[in-house]
This record gives structure tokens, sequence and C-alpha cells, in this order.
């Protein structure tokens, strides 16, 4: 009887036990409704999608908005990306886990994040100082592949080039040289081009093994500035 008592109290706190942080079904849904539905299909980015706690890369009071499917704001003017954006950027530059990878706009580390459950290493530069250090400290609790750089990426990690792939995540006036030299062949870029009041693209630029660079623009879009150190 007693054993009877414990297996049912066992099966009762089983689905509970790997509700580990209490937003995974939260981030099922999202990933479901907001990701899937829209054509992300590639399994390791969903499953970074699924995997990342998005709301510890948010400001405290916004956690419980953290799911939801919009950007928010992250302090200092900046914002989170939202999921799906998140999610469409890292599928298009075809992460695999032997690639090293450039992101340029820290923010809150959340997109680092993604990357760091797919790639080998991550190289991320951030702009904004308390947003690079804050962004550095949660990055280093959970991950050992992932570094993090306060400086203007407009001149992107030379020391760490060429770059499998690299990810930018302000809107650019036009696509920086450095990121491009820095981009290997056979490399994708992903970045958002156009002045802060006018409409963005998304653009992915491709360089080809002969050298050849080509661009395509992929869909609207509205992101914060890239700034430039003076
Ligand atoms: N990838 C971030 C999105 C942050 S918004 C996330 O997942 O949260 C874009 C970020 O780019 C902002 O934090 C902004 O400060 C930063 N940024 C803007 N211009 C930059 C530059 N020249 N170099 C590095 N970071 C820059």
């Amino acid at each position: 009887m007693k054993i009877f008592c414990l297996f049912s109290i066992l099966l009762l706190i089983m689905p509970h036990l790997s509700l580990a942080d209490g937003f995974e079904r939260e981030r099922n849904q999202m990933v479901r409704t907001q990701i899937q539905a829209r054509g992300v299909s590639d399994k390791a980015t969903l499953d970074a999608m699924r995997n990342v706690p998005r709301h510890l890369y948010v400001p405290f009071a916004q956690r419980r908005n953290a799911y939801q499917d919009r950007p928010l704001p992250i302090g200092y003017g900046q914002t989170i990306s939202q999921p799906y954006i998140v999610a469409y950027m890292t599928e298009i530059i075809q992460p695999r886990p032997d690639h090293k990878v450039l992101e340029i706009g820290t923010g809150s580390g959340y997109q680092a994040a993604v990357l760091a459950e797919i790639v080998d290493q991550v190289y991320t530069i951030e702009i904004v100082r308390p947003l690079g250090a804050q962004a550095r400290e949660k990055l280093n609790a959970q991950y050992n592949n992932v570094h993090v750089k306060i400086a203007d990426g407009y001149h992107g990690w030379e020391e760490h080039a060429p770059f499998d792939a690299i990810v930018v995540t302000a809107a650019a006036e036009y696509i920086p040289p450095p990121l491009v030299e820095q981009l290997k062949a056979g490399g994708r870029m992903i970045i958002p081009v156009g002045s802060p009041f006018q409409m963005q693209h998304l653009m992915l630029v491709e360089k080809h093994e002969d050298g050849r660079i080509t661009t395509r623009s992929l869909m609207p879009v509205r992101f914060v500035p890239f700034e430039r150190a003076d």
C-alpha cells in the first residue's frame, strides 16, 4: 500500500519535475505558434529556442512578458529582438556545431545564448558598456563558449577572424566593410540595413568560395540604430 502511494505521488509530481524553470510551457508554445508557424524549421534552431530561458535575459519587471511575440525594452534605449526574428536570423546563417560566429550588438545576450547552444564559439560585441557587462556576466554563468567584448562592432573582432557567420542586430546605414572582410569564404552574414527613421531591410550577405559577394534583401524590419564610437 505504502509503495503504491509513493508510486502515485511520483506519477503526480513527475510532469512538474520537468518544468524546471516554470516557463517551459510558454517557451514551447512560443516556438510552436510564433516560430514554427511562420516557417522556421531548422531543428537546431528550434531546440535552442526551446532551451534558452528568455525570461532571464529581460529586465526583472519584464519577465512575465518574456515569451510574447514582440521585442522588449532592456534599458539604455535598446531592445531584445522579437523571438521570431532571433530564430529567423539564427536559421538563415545555417549554424553548425563546428562554427565560429560573430555577433554585433550583444544587448541582452539572448541571441548570443541561442547561438552558443548550437555553434562551437560565439564572439559578441556590445557598444553600451553596462549592457555588455551585464550580458557577459549572464552568459559566462551559462556558457564557456561565449566571448563578450565592449567596443564599436564596426571593426569586427580581427584576432578571431575569419568567421563562419556574422549576425548584426543593430541597423546600419551600410554594410561595414571590415565585417565583410572578416567573413569566411562560404560564410553568411545577416544584417539589418537602413536608416533609423526609414524602412530597414534584413539583408543576407554571402561570401562565395571564389570570394564573390552577393546580397539579398529578405524582409522589412525595424531595429535600433547601429551606433558609432566617436
Ligand atoms: N542581440 C541583442 C539585440 C540587442 S539590440 C539581444 O539579443 O538582446 C542591438 C544592440 O546593438 C544594442 O544593445 C546596441 O547597444 C548595440 N549596438 C549598436 N551599435 C553597435 C556597435 N557599433 N557595436 C556594438 N554594438 C552596437
